[in-house]
């Protein structure tokens, strides 16, 4: 599903202005990254596309569609959403993390359980490692289970927030391939956080650069980025 920012602009009610007549096309299947300081409106761009925020003028289109024609819970079924730290369940076993989602959509236990086991099994968590709880899980493995939670909504867009941000750089990488293997074979529409210019040039087809106070500084794909 391609996603499109029509002139958006977000204010927040103290005044700040967060994102500054953002527009942009992202093309379906592909990686865009929004790349730029902390504090320039990466999160809150992100945030306008399930809703989480809205903005205060502009439009933000889902499949051609203003997704403010679409109930947030609704929406959010077809929206992965992957943030820092991961923010699983502390109560509930890695396995039964994931499971949450087909449970939720209505998929029996038995069978939640081994969707489950099977996409963590895709994001590459040692099968051993699923009874645990997630503070008994490396911050790099924690991050592997809430991508899997992610996919596990089986919906064409995934929006990732720094998801890789509080691991350290060996263990950044290899989750950085193992997204990008996964992408070849998914093609969902991902879009991603990060203050790293490195991370978002190795991912990105596409780099959106923000600046402080909400303006896109520059789009294009990372050779086009990094000539700039
Ligand atoms: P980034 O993700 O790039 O760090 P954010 O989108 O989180 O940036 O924030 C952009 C700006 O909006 C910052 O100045 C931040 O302090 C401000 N901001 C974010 N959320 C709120 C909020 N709920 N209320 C007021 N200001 C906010
Ligand atoms: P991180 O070290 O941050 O967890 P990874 O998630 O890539 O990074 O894990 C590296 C490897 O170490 C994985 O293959 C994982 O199976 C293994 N590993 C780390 N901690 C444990 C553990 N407590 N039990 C079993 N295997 C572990």
């Amino acid at each position: 599903m391609g996603i499109e920012f029509r002139d958006v602009t977000k204010r927040y009610p103290d005044g700040t202005v967060a994102v500054d007549g953002l527009s942009l096309t992202i093309d379906d299947g592909t990686i865009t990254v929004f790349v730029g300081p902390s504090g320039c409106g990466k999160t809150t761009s992100l945030r306008m596309i399930n809703r989480m925020v809205e903005p205060t003028s502009g439009q933000v289109l889902l499949d051609g569609k203003d997704v403010r024609e679409s109930d947030p819970p609704v929406l959010r079924r077809g929206i992965g959403y992957v943030i820092q730290n991961a923010g699983l369940f502390p109560h509930r076993t890695v396995l039964d993390n994931v499971a949450t989602v087909p449970l939720l959509t209505g998929w029996g236990k038995r069978k939640a359980r081994d969707r489950a086991a099977e996409l963590l099994d895709t994001v590459g968590l040692p099968a051993e490692l699923a009874k645990r709880y997630p503070a008994q899980l490396s911050g790099g493995q924690q991050q592997r289970v809430g991508v899997a939670r992610a996919l596990a909504g089986d919906s064409p867009v995934l929006l990732m927030d720094e998801p890789f941000s509080a691991v350290d750089p060996i263990v950044r990488e290899g989750l950085q391939d193992e997204l990008l293997r996964l992408q070849s074979r998914l093609g969902k529409t991902i879009v991603f956080v990060t203050h790293d210019i490195d991370e978002a040039v190795r991912l990105g087809d596409k780099v959106a650069v923000m600046r402080v106070g909400g303006k896109l500084a520059q789009y294009g794909t990372p050779a086009d980025v990094l000539r700039h």
